[in-house]
């Protein structure tokens, strides 16, 4: 006990009186801010963090989306005054004794929180469905400041993995998109049988295709409008890449499962028109899963859900119990992370980094942040 306490005290000890963080102050105004370096309370711990991931969503949120700041038909989600990003891995540099029990961590790991901080009383979090907890705090968001910091405070709530101390930072905190990605597949429920079409190859498409592929289907088939980004889909798993640009998706799809369609269609673009496109492509009694968050409203023909095709239309939303399976994917090395993970910046040119993930022309594709 007293080596932990000493170890706790040298790490505190070391920690600067102030840090630099990036504040939300509201749509398209986030500064960087010199702040107190968080102390933990009775419970929690402090992380230095290492790296932090820009995610889409990160950027609907700066550029104002109804779902972050509300509109007329919902209420604003995202706080002014937070701290963004949800996509972290940091080493654990202060824990209690009670910090280190309740997350079974010691000072000096590495560790990735979930972007979900569950309240635990809600019904959802008492059965078991934490992912939806009804008040729905998360890193970044909403109550818990994120990792565009030099130091988070990681909640006694918060659900923390280890991860391997070997790998560059920027793959490690790729383990919050790739769950994200994995229970999109989960949802979908792969049959060996299966023709599975993925549409969006960004980071979110790519690790469904390695999911996808991880099921071991028939077929695993990439839809996108960038043949960089196809090429990278074929070495994450995808047997066949359709350039919806230049190629015509459903036409490809039914030549390639005796005209039927295919049996499952996983959208990951956040485009209205990859929709109606799922819809068309896929076979009667097939399996639609969605886990974009658009911009605006999307407009389909519903009918062909019900009287056309009885499909199975399905939702999903981060990565619950995926984690393990995403860590575990990326310590193996299966997938080309050093291709995933293309931009890299430091703390200071955050706008950079958010202005490289805002231009969809394809140079980039998950791009990080390094605060220290
Ligand atoms: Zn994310
Ligand atoms: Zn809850």
């Amino acid at each position: 006990m007293s080596t932990t306490t000493l170890e706790q005290q040298r790490a505190s000890e070391a920690l600067p009186e102030k840090m630099t963080a990036v504040v939300c102050h509201g749509p398209e105004d986030y500064r960087l801010e010199q702040l107190d370096t968080p102390a933990p309370a009775a419970g929690e711990m402090l992380m230095q963090v290492e790296a932090v991931g820009v995610c889409a969503s990160d950027l609907k949120c700066y550029h104002g989306a109804a779902k972050f700041w509300g509109d007329e038909n919902r209420p604003a989600w995202a706080q002014h005054g937070v701290t963004p990003g949800h996509e972290l891995v940091g080493v654990i540099v202060s824990a209690d004794q009670q910090g280190r029990d309740t997350h079974g961590v010691a000072v000096g790991d590495r560790v990735a929180c979930e972007q979900i901080v569950p309240c635990g009383e809600c019904r959802y979090c008492q059965r078991g469905e934490y992912w939806m907890c009804g008040p729905h705090d998360m890193f970044g968001f909403r109550n818990y400041n994120g990792a565009m910091a030099q130091y988070m405070v990681v909640p006694s709530k918060a659900r923390v993995h280890k991860v391997s101390k070997e790998l560059p930072p920027a793959h490690a905190a790729f383990a919050e998109p790739l769950s994200c990605s994995l229970h999109g597949v989960e949802r979908a429920n792969i049959k060996f049988d299966d023709v599975v079409v993925v549409a969006g190859c960004g980071p979110i498409g790519l690790g469904m295709i390695a999911g996808a592929k991880a099921k071991s289907p028939m077929k695993v088939v990439a839809l996108d409008m960038v043949d960089d980004k196809l090429e990278l889909a074929k070495k994450c798993g995808a047997d066949e890449v359709i350039n919806i640009g230049t190629e015509d998706a459903v036409a490809r799809i039914k030549d390639m499962t005796g005209g039927y369609g295919a049996d499952v269609y996983i959208e990951s673009t956040g485009h209205p028109s990859a929709v109606g496109q799922g819809l068309n492509l896929l076979r009667k009694l097939g399996t639609y899963v969605e886990y974009s968050v658009f911009g605006s409203d999307v407009s389909v023909d519903w009918s062909i859900i019900s009287d056309d095709k009885e499909l199975d239309v399905l939702g999903a939303h981060l990565g619950p119990h995926c984690w393990p399976a995403a860590i575990k994917m990326i310590e193996s090395s299966i997938l080309p992370m050093d291709e995933i993970c293309t931009n890299q910046f430091p703390l200071e040119q955050f706008q950079e980094a958010l202005d490289m993930v805002s231009d969809t022309s394809g140079a980039s594709v998950k791009v990080s942040i390094l605060p220290n």
